[in-house]
């Protein structure tokens, strides 16, 4: 047997986890390679890790919600749970009981001194996520529009009811037949898509010319809209709803004259416009400023964190990125346009990943931070890497057994497995995914040609400066340099509820929402309902709805020096007074002043009786049973602010710095991660995943599929 190429992976995120499943997906390919995983503390998923804590509780880093345009998420899930042949019974036995398709979107927005939903059912469709391309067929397209015109014509309730008649949900969607995994888009989708996109490139002509020869055409052009824009907007201001409905279309029109305008379609289009704000972009193209405001447009700055520093008054994203990912969100998803997880993230995305590399060969080296890269002499090459080995496994064990079962799923703890631990009173009770918690356990150093050939980078760009800081360093790369300055990331915060009593007697109206735009910094909720049964509660403990909230948490640009260690406690504690903000509803909306609210705008039947905007404290669930705002330390609540954990933002004018796969300026180091160069540019696991399958592309030489690669400009 000829040897095997020995890779390190660093870091078990979701995009190395990607690489890591393409560059063992065939047996030659687990032939030619020996992979070790190098992750620190006791569980793999990174920012999408979860853990179980007491009676089962899952505790997640964030909300996490999967889009249904997430083809190549979607595609190695379903070879996943495939792969692994999970027997009849298993309570997440198939990806259909994993992930079930969502339906309604609230958006909320402040007016005249008070808080309206706006509810959006979205249309569904019968393709399925990970089949047939990345573009669903002509005749689902059909019914989507038809479902979208009886939502607007009828109002959500019978949207909803059309919706829920005719698609699968529950119990039915997992028991669903799936098409083949992989295949071609349907060619009649192919070519309208190819005609719309050469009719955009045949007016993208038509407006340079006119630009250029009778510009002022354009001129004329742009004020008959204006003129037509503004006697519209007075008739709809008659109406709240039809008005934002209004907004709305101008904002389509103004992306869609924007596209046109500025050859989004040709080669390069999406780049160009890179450097601008979407909201500047949108004004170029003639947004009326009423519009600036709208619930579409302000929705990506919530979805992606893209709040410079965490701030609500610094909202900037790149025009590109938005306008790309916005399309393939709107435009190109399978099933539903969201889906939400049946269980933890961790035992859901990570676990059956996990289970199948582990079949496969993978070895993970858990407890195991990686501290440095050190360049050779030559400086062309990664020659050994620092690791500091948190902790050392009980003698007679030779691995580390990461998961537990709870009700019969794999799960991961929300701490260590201490018995599998020697002497597990040196790390107990100290965060091992935190760059603030210091050393610990013993050196180790990793070298070429011993213990690797060739590194997988997977490590968060909060973190580059630190690790690769030789790199970061040497002249003869400045691309790393000019990344860290330029690609930065953001603080998110994150919250997590368990109450006694279910929605609709909170005083909620729709089925499960999924809510943004709301108060900062928990400006996005989701109800998570469905994982009260997941969990394991014991039977007396009354608990009717589990709610998570998540947003962007105010900070500094970068992470502070590591030596910092109050800095985690001092956001922890910014934190906790936010969300206490929030739960006695004053939390104050900067961005969108002077909005205010709270816990008790969306739930006003929680209310204590003696204040109404202040939370019920006793609806909280808690096996303590203490009295007042007491009850919410046993919720969960944390500051993701550390290099590791801080959210990938995609700035305008950044995007050019981020590193290719492959082109990191050393012969054995590729990189991957959200931050990458992996075209789409927006920190979300169809980014990570594309950006796995690219780095294992520059690893192995092989061609590995990409779907819908063809649509990434
Ligand atoms: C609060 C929040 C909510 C989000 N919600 C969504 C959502 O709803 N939908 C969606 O699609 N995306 C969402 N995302 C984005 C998504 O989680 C990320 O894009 C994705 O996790 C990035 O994957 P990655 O592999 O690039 O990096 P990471 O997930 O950060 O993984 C990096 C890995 O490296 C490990 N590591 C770091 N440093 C070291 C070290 N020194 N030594 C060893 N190991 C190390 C980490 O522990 C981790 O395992 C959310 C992100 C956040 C922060």
């Amino acid at each position: 047997m000829p040897q095997k190429k020995k890779i390190a992976v660093l870091g078990g995120g979701p995009s190395a986890l990607a690489a890591v499943y393409w560059l063992t997906s065939t047996q030659a390919l687990r032939d030619r390679y020996d992979i070790t995983v190098y992750q620190m503390g006791w569980r793999l998923g990174g920012k999408g890790a979860s853990g179980r804590g007491a009676h089962g509780r899952i505790l997640e880093h964030g909300l996490h919600i999967l889009f249904g345009f997430y083809q190549n998420f979607f595609f190695m899930m379903r070879h996943a749970y495939g792969e692994l042949r999970r027997p009849e019974g298993h309570p997440l036995r198939t990806w259909r009981h994993a992930f079930h398709p969502g339906g309604v979107g609230i958006e909320e927005e402040y007016v005249q001194g008070a808080w309206d939903p706006w509810v959006i059912v979205f249309p569904r469709n019968t393709a399925v996520p990970g089949s047939g391309g990345a573009l669903p067929g002509l005749f689902q397209y059909l019914a989507m529009f038809v479902q979208g015109v009886v939502t607007l014509l009828f109002g959500w309730r019978i949207g909803y009811a059309l919706t829920s008649r005719y698609y699968a949900s529950g119990k039915d969607w997992e028991q669903g037949i799936d098409p083949p995994l992989g295949g071609a888009e349907p060619w009649t989708t192919v070519v309208l898509f190819k005609l719309i996109a050469g009719l955009m490139t045949a007016l993208t002509w038509v407006a340079r010319f006119i630009n250029r020869y009778v510009p002022w055409v354009m001129d004329a052009l742009t004020a008959v809209r204006q003129f037509i824009w503004l006697f519209l907007l007075r008739l709809a201001r008659m109406n709240r709803r039809s008005h934002r409905f209004w907004l709305d279309l101008d904002a389509i029109f103004a992306i869609l004259r924007g596209i046109i305008t500025d050859g989004l379609m040709l080669p390069g289009g999406f780049k160009a416009i890179d450097d601008l704000d979407f909201r500047v972009w949108l004004l170029r193209h003639g947004l009326h400023h009423d519009t600036l405001g709208t619930t579409l447009v302000r929705t990506i700055y919530d979805a992606a964190f893209s709040y410079e520093n965490g701030d609500p008054d610094r909202q900037r994203v790149s025009a590109g990125a938005t306008v790309k990912v916005l399309m393939r969100w709107a435009a190109t998803y399978k099933g539903a346009t969201y889906f939400r997880m049946q269980a933890g993230m961790g035992d859901t995305v990570f676990t059956p990943i996990y289970q199948v590399l582990k079949d496969r060969g993978v070895k993970f080296a858990f407890f195991h931070k990686v501290e440095a890269l050190h360049l050779s002499p030559d400086g062309k090459r990664i020659a050994s890497i620092s690791v500091n080995q948190q902790a050392a496994l009980k003698k007679g064990l030779s691995e580390y057994h990461p998961l537990q079962t709870i009700k019969g799923l794999e799960c991961w703890p929300a701490d260590p497995l201490y018995e599998q631990i020697d002497k597990p009173d040196a790390i107990r009770g100290i965060d091992l995914e935190s760059y603030y918690s210091g050393q610990m356990g013993k050196p180790v150093t990793l070298t070429e040609g011993v213990h690797f050939d060739e590194v997988l980078f997977g490590i968060p760009i909060g973190a580059v400066r630190y690790v690769c800081a030789e790199l970061v360093d040497n002249d003869a790369t400045p691309q790393w340099r000019a990344m860290i300055d330029n690609v930065k990331s953001v603080q998110t915060v994150a919250a997590q509820l368990w109450v006694k009593k279910p929605l609709d007697q909170l005083g909620w109206q729709t089925p499960q929402p999924l809510l943004s735009l709301f108060v900062e910094p928990f400006n996005t909720w989701s109800d998570m309902s469905q994982l009260i049964d997941r969990e394991d509660w014991p039977p007396e403990v009354e608990l009717g709805n589990i709610s998570y909230y998540t947003g962007a948490q105010l900070g500094p640009t970068d992470p502070p020096p590591l030596g910092d260690r109050g800095f985690q406690e001092q956001m922890d504690q910014n934190a906790l007074e936010t969300f206490e903000t929030f739960l006695e509803g004053r939390a104050h909306n900067p961005a969108r002043d002077p909005a205010v609210g709270g816990i008790t705008t969306l739930w006003p039947k929680a209310a204590e009786p003696k204040d109404p905007k202040v939370l019920d404290w006793s609806l909280l669930v808690d096996t303590k049973d203490e009295s007042g705002k007491a009850r919410l330390a046993t919720q969960y609540l944390r500051s993701n602010c550390g290099p590791s954990e801080r959210c990938t933002l995609s700035l305008p004018g950044t995007n050019q710095f981020r590193m290719k796969a492959g082109e990191t300026g050393y012969e054995n180091l590729v990189v991957t991660g959200d931050w990458t160069d992996n075209n789409l540019y927006l920190a979300f696991m169809e980014a990570s995943f594309q950006a796995g399958i690219l780095s294992a592309r520059a690893v192995a030489g092989e061609d590995f599929p990409i779907i819908g690669e063809w649509l990434n400009g």
